[in-house]
């Protein structure tokens, strides 16, 4: 019997008060569950395994081989360090029902694309229903752009307003919220990060939760970590998948997407190659980025 899954309740205030971040990393590949673990494992890290709604159809993944996967994967590698697994987007609350039965620790919803009024009424069902279970929730306020519509298709950038985010946060008695502060999902084609970090600093004077920051790849690392590192506790939860996808596809020297059942069909050497190149990603993420190596130790 392995130990049981980590929620965000369980691990963001911890990382929020010692200024580190935790890495949600997108295993948009069953077969990206693992290095991503032994990672964690090897540095001593908490970690944070996600999918989102969109991923699962496009890589045509069910909701239930992905949890088997992912515990048949965790009850073989037997971490010492904190582990969550978390739902990414999600626009229903049937979805997130079958995720908060089917074995996720986590849940966001992303009922951003709503009118306020609608996006707390509707995540506050979510917050109900998912405690219920011990499932934490991450929610969105604001518009985070989109640039690889893997995650969601937003086409409209609409930065958080920090008096909103503390009406949001009180109201709806989400875990962790998700803001809008100029990072962008996917990969950076023509518009640069930059973080509105006086921005970054209201939201935390109004909000108390965990914030989380999404569209992690390629943000510069002097940006990430200013975030982090606020005195007034920064940001908790950092998303990266894209560049971590990017990185398993260089290393088998394809480009197209593959379906996931495609993945496991591949040469064991090249499954091989590609496993190390998103274990050796998500080790440096770890270390440079989110400054969360060594910190597992904080939640025995
Ligand atoms: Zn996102």
């Amino acid at each position: 019997m392995t130990q049981k899954l980590f929620t965000l309740k369980d691990l963001l205030p911890v990382a929020q008060k010692n200024h580190f971040a935790i890495g949600a990393f997108s295993a948009r590949f069953t077969g990206m569950i693992e290095p991503i673990i032994r990672a964690a494992l090897e540095l001593q890290s908490p970690v944070i395994v996600q999918i989102s709604k969109v991923e699962f159809s496009w890589y045509q993944i069910s909701l239930p081989y992905y949890v088997r996967k992912f515990h048949e994967i965790y009850s073989k590698v037997s971490p010492n360090v904190p582990v969550c697994l978390h739902l990414d987007h999600t626009n229903t609350l049937e979805f997130v029902q079958e995720a908060v039965s089917g074995g996720f620790s986590s849940v966001m919803i992303d009922a951003s694309s709503r009118p306020l009024e609608e996006n707390i009424a509707y995540t506050r069902q979510v917050v109900e229903l998912a405690r219920k279970r011990g499932v934490s929730v991450e929610a969105e306020l604001g518009r985070i752009l989109s640039s690889d519509k893997f995650e969601t298709t937003s086409e409209e950038e609409i930065f958080t307003d920090p008096l909103e985010a503390e009406r949001f946060a009180r109201e709806t008695g989400v875990d962790a919220l998700a803001i809008s502060i100029g990072t962008v999902h996917g990969v950076y084609f023509t518009k640069q990060p930059k973080i509105d970090f006086d921005r970054l600093e209201a939201i935390r004077k109004h909000v108390q939760i965990p914030l989380v920051l999404h569209g992690g790849s390629g943000i510069p690392v002097e940006q990430i970590r200013r975030a982090i590192q606020m005195d007034s506790g920064g940001v908790s939860k950092i998303n990266i998948a894209t560049e971590l996808e990017m990185t398993l596809y260089e290393s088998l020297g394809i480009l197209e997407r593959l379906p996931d059942v495609e993945f496991w069909k591949l040469p064991s050497q090249q499954i091989a190659r590609a496993q190390d190149a998103v274990r050796e990603l998500t080790k440096k993420k770890i270390k440079d980025y989110l400054l969360s190596d060594q910190k597992a130790y904080l939640y025995d």
